[in-house]
């Protein structure tokens, strides 16, 4: 089995919180994790049962197997909190750049952060790595714990 590609998942994850995807890891948690049917949870999230599905496969993929997507999610969860998206969705559905003030489409959300924002975007997976750091070294102190 190959190994869980923690980077390409933290790059993947972080782009899509700063595009306006911050519901990204809920929905895959409510949707890998707890099983809940994929018609509920997109319903909650307003997105379609087939983006829902492609966002879980995606994970799956760079995690290498379904069961382990399901370990990465909460640690994914973990990494990610205070990572704040910069294009927001208001309740008409409209795309916002909160650093340019610009209307987005929303299938150019991430584009738009990629091409316009990339410092932001490389902080963001700066942050998530520092925390998978911290995340390690606490689980690796656990285990100290338990062996003592
Ligand atoms: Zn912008």
């Amino acid at each position: 089995m190959k190994p869980v590609d923690i980077k390409s998942l933290v790059n993947y994850v972080s782009l899509k919180i700063l595009g306006g995807g911050d519901y990204l890891l809920n929905a895959l948690e409510e949707y890998l994790v707890k099983g809940e049917g994929p018609a509920i949870v997109a319903h909650k999230y307003n997105i379609s049962k087939h983006q829902l599905r492609g966002y879980a496969q995606r994970i799956i993929e760079k995690s290498g197997s379904e069961i382990r997507a399901k370990k990465v999610i909460p640690i994914l969860q973990y990494l990610a909190e205070g990572i704040e998206p910069i294009v927001e969705r208001n309740d008409n559905g409209v795309y916002t750049c909160k650093l340019c003030n610009t209307v987005v489409a929303r299938e150019d959300t991430e584009e738009h952060v990629r091409k316009y924002h990339k410092d932001q975007l490389s902080l963001a997976i700066k942050k998530m790595m520092e925390r998978l750091e911290e995340y390690k070294a606490k689980r690796e102190k656990a285990l100290v714990v338990t062996a003592s």
